[in-house]
């Protein structure tokens, strides 16, 4: 049984726009992309000395396991030359898994729900647009709640470019 899994996609280096547009496009390796957020404008978080990112979420329909799901997203991060080392440095691209159906899994190399994504304006705006009946199994909350109650001061900004449906 297919399942939805809710992917956070993020940018901050060279062309952040057209890494985000890629790794959507190359996501439909992994399922079928059912939607896709506005592209958001964001403040980087935790290291102020690196550029803004562009962050959206994007819904794929799959039939992957959890762990070949976060293996496909790893090998998009990859080939969109993501050098790994610094964490939450900068990034050609950075793609996590938010949720996966109703699954609860609380592996360091995999934790689903995402363990930050409830405390991220630049992941609770895009996700609350696309799916704000999206229910966190854990905290049992849907996005546009956590997204309401969210005290998270950084700035995000919709895009006001269409992004391309997929
Ligand atoms: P962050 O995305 O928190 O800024 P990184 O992308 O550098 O940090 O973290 C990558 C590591 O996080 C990977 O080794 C991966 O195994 C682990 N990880 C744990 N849970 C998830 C998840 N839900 N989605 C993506 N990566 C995850
Ligand atoms: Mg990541």
């Amino acid at each position: 049984m297919p399942v939805i899994a809710y992917i956070g996609i993020g940018s901050n280096i060279g062309d952040a726009t057209a890494n985000c547009r890629k790794a959507i496009e190359l996501l439909s390796e992994a399922g079928r992309v059912v939607s896709v957020s506005s592209f958001y404008h964001t403040e980087s978080v935790g290291r102020h000395e690196q550029d803004d990112f562009i962050n959206a979420v994007a819904a794929v329909e799959t039939d992957r396991a959890p762990g070949d799901l976060l293996k496909a997203c790893q090998s998009i991060e990859d080939r969109l030359g993501r050098k790994r080392g610094v964490h939450w440095g900068p990034r050609t691209a950075d793609l996590d898994i938010l949720l996966y159906g109703d699954l609860v899994c609380g592996l360091p190399e995999l934790t689903i729900p995402h363990p930050h994504m409830a405390l991220r304006k630049f992941v609770l705006a895009p996700l609350a647009e696309i799916a704000p009946d999206a229910m966190h199994p854990r905290l049992c909350r849907t996005a546009s709640q956590l997204y309401r109650e969210l005290k998270d001061p950084h700035t995000v900004i919709k895009c006001r470019q269409e992004t391309k449906k997929t």
